[in-house]
């Protein structure tokens, strides 16, 4: 494995890094709010820049190159980077997954994703999908919780693999997998979410990654779409993808892109998050 540029953050690097990640949460939050049947990708793509803009930050997703908008929203057989369009309009018990970033002023990035089942639809299609998010969201914060006191950053990857099977038979993506976040969206190190032979770099103090567990209801096995950009399962099956944005440091963890700074997602793994302060 070629050899990666981790860089570490200092402590009032992270607590410039938690504006960014809070913000991420609050356009999320808008986004969720606003999910109901009739309801356009291009209109939550619409919420969540203005969320953005009006804490004073910017999209990150409208830096990377040929990307226009503030969201991915991907729906059903999509796993990841869905455009929003004004033709794409929720339908009761469609599974939609959003990823959203924001960038502050200062040049620090957040970047988090939810999936949710669009309520008012079919009981059995609905829970089949609601256990497919689950799954993929328990596999995110164990993923964290194993963070919280890995010494190598593979044992995220086992955490997160080992909770989806524990869950059911389902898919995890290869190819797309989690990242370093700092001053760039997507910096080193290769977060996986699967055991891989080589252990991954020794996770030190200023660590700061997002995790993102990828899955689907059925095979791994995905293709690109025409528009260039959208990633859907090749047999048809179902997508899940969660994210989260969080920080090692010297105290413990923090998730940066929760509210509560990864409190009630931990709790159940015996870890509690410790805020940094200024
Ligand atoms: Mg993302
Ligand atoms: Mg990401």
């Amino acid at each position: 494995m070629a050899r990666e540029r981790i860089s570490l953050k200092s402590n009032s690097d992270i607590i410039a890094m938690r504006e960014a990640g809070l913000i991420t949460a609050h356009a999320l939050a808008a986004v969720k709010a606003a999910i109901k049947p009739g309801v356009s990708t291009l209109e939550l793509d619409a919420i969540a820049e203005s969320t953005i803009r009006s804490f004073g930050a910017s999209s990150n997703f409208k830096l990377v190159g040929g990307y226009h908008h503030t969201i991915c929203s991907s729906i059903n057989d999509e796993v990841v980077h869905g455009i929003p369009s004004i033709d794409r309009v929720l339908v009761a018990g469609d599974i939609i997954s959003v990823d959203c970033g924001a960038i502050t002023p200062a040049g620090w990035n957040g970047d988090a994703a939810f999936s949710m089942v669009v309520p008012g639809g079919d009981p059995e299609i609905m829970a089949s999908r609601q256990a497919l998010s689950d799954a993929c969201e328990a596999s995110l914060w164990a993923g964290m919780a194993a963070l919280a006191t890995a010494k190598r950053l593979n044992e995220v990857g086992r955490a997160v693999e080992k909770t989806i099977r524990k869950h059911g038979r389902y898919g995890i993506l290869q190819d797309y997998i989690g990242h370093g976040v700092g001053r760039s969206m997507h910096e080193d190190p290769a977060v996986f979410n699967y055991q891989t032979r080589d252990l991954g770099p020794v996770v030190e103090s200023g660590l700061v990654i997002a995790i993102e567990p990828m899955i689907t209801g059925g095979k791994e096995q995905v293709k690109i779409l025409s528009d260039d950009w959208t990633v859907s399962t090749k047999d048809g099956s179902d997508g899940a993808h969660w994210e989260h944005t969080v920080a090692r440091h010297k105290d413990g963890i923090w998730v940066l892109t929760a509210e509560d700074g990864g409190l009630a997602g931990l709790a159940p793994h015996g870890i509690i998050p410790v805020p940094l302060n200024p």
